[in-house]
């Protein structure tokens, strides 16, 4: 039998492009080495969020006082908060097995690798057995990347995200090396636990990609309430857990904690993928805006085409994919308006352009405290949160929404709207905002 589609990697981007697929009527097989679901569900965005969640209840129950709660003897289990991590994953994972369940899906548990490819089929190999398809869609995601620093390699005090999130006890100490989204997520996770925490990272900014009002405010916050952040600071080796590192000027530094977790980012997976030698690969599987690579019939999508690693991206790309090799060809991605979270205590979520992409003079800039949002000030005591639009100085059109407070994670999709669909201030003007919410900053701000 010859299946329409076969994907490899089932994870977000796998996922989606199967049940488009599905839907659609067309016969698929799906590979799966390890758990339907890939990083996001297993090993990233859900088991992190989980954990979080039950940080912060731990944390404000702890910091309960300034709203008048009294809760003197607060304690956690964190192999609980382990355990339930683990249920809501294999819940979730099941929900995945769900909806692939159809007798159009052959679902492999196994590596796949690519035997042959001709413009009319790709033959896979998995499990011992041959499948061909029509189309190939390799959705192989991303592994850590292990930096080649001294030290890091077989050290058993040496975390990647993946072992952080496998533990079943606190660590003593960490040393988090790499302040971007993992590292100030973690961060977020053991200082909330009462765990000491310092953050080192290379460049000048933690969060390095985000706008340096909203990062500044976040710093400033966690460095006043003990987490200690080292940046333009480089590691130089390890030994155990003893971090040496050296500052911009030269200094050097010594640190020393139970565990050191490494974050500096994540490299696409192209395994099984050699035999396809002609495939145009530049950091990730080079794609264009329809998910298509420069073999006829194999398109990619996800974090192995090394864009913007993102699970709702992988998503999106997923479905551009599926739906261009369904024939719908005016469908593509537009990687101006993706939403991103960063969930740290407060969030950061924004959509869209920042200062730094645009030309001076071109735009303009409306920044406002979360605080002049009701609903942010009887919720977030003491706290004042930002948020920030850039406006297209001639078509009034909304080019980005930045922000940190919190539940801002929860309603930058509605800037997301502004920003995908082009609206201008005056359109924006026109929509109406439930009161009391947070979300109503986006109006206040107009
Ligand atoms: P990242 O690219 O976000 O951050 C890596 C950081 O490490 C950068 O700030 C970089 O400057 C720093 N760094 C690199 N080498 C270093 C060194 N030798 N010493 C000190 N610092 C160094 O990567 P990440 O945090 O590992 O995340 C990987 C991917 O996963 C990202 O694409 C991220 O967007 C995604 N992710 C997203 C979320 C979310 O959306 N909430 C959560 C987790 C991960």
């Amino acid at each position: 039998m010859q299946y329409f589609l076969a994907v490899i990697g089932g994870g977000p981007a796998g996922y989606t492009a199967a049940e488009k697929a599905l839907k659609a009527g067309k016969q698929v097989v799906i590979f799966e080495q390890e758990s339907l679901g890939g990083t996001c569900l297993n090993v990233g965005c859900i088991p992190t969020k989980t954990l979080l969640y039950s940080a912060k209840q731990y944390f404000n129950a702890v910091n309960a006082d300034k709203y008048g709660v009294h809760a003197d003897t607060v304690s956690f289990d964190y192999g609980k908060m382990a355990q339930r991590k683990q249920k809501v994953v294999r819940k979730l994972v099941a929900g995945i097995k769900q909806r692939l369940k159809s007798d159009l899906c052959t679902v492999v548990n196994a590596a796949a690798t690519v035997v042959s490819r001709t413009d009319e089929k790709v033959v896979i190999e998995a499990n011992g057995e041959q499948y061909e398809a029509a189309n190939l869609l390799i959705c192989t995601g991303s592994t850590n990347f292990v930096p080649p620093i001294p030290g890091v390699k077989d050290n058993v005090a040496v975390w990647d995200s993946t072992d952080a999130l496998a533990a079943t006890v606190l660590p003593q100490s960490m040393i988090i090396v790499g302040g971007g989204v993992i590292g100030m997520e973690f961060a977020t996770l053991y200082h909330e636990l009462g765990v000491p925490v310092t953050v080192v990272e290379a460049m000048p900014q933690i969060l390095p990609n985000l706008d340096p009002d909203i990062v500044q405010l976040l710093r400033d916050k966690y460095e006043k309430s003990g987490i200690r952040i080292l940046t333009d600071t480089k590691v130089m080796s390890l030994e155990g857990g003893k971090v040496t590192a050296q500052t911009a000027t030269s200094e050097d530094l010594t640190l020393e904690a139970e565990h050191v977790l490494i974050s500096v980012g994540r490299r696409s997976r192209l395994t099984g993928l050699e035999a396809m030698t002609d495939l145009a690969v530049n950091r990730g599987i080079t794609v264009d805006e329809k998910m298509r690579t420069n073999l006829r019939n194999v398109y990619a999508a996800g974090d192995v085409t090394g864009k913007i690693m993102l699970a709702h991206v992988a998503s999106r790309q997923a479905e551009v994919a599926v739906a261009n090799m369904l024939g719908e060809t005016d469908q593509t991605i537009d990687y101006n308006a993706i939403p991103s979270v960063v969930y740290t205590n407060p969030e950061i979520a924004g959509v869209g352009r920042m200062e730094k992409d645009l030309a001076e003079g071109t735009y303009e800039v409306r920044s406002l405290p979360m605080a002049f949002s009701g609903r942010f000030v009887a919720e977030n005591e003491g706290e004042t949160g930002l948020c920030k639009m850039i406006i297209d100085k001639e078509t009034r059109k909304v080019l980005g929404v930045h922000m940190i407070g919190n539940p801002c994670s929860e309603f930058v999709a509605t800037a997301s709207f502004a920003v995908r669909m082009g609206y201008t201030v005056e359109q924006m003007e026109q929509v109406v905002f439930p009161h009391p919410t947070v979300s109503e900053i986006l109006k206040e701000i107009l």
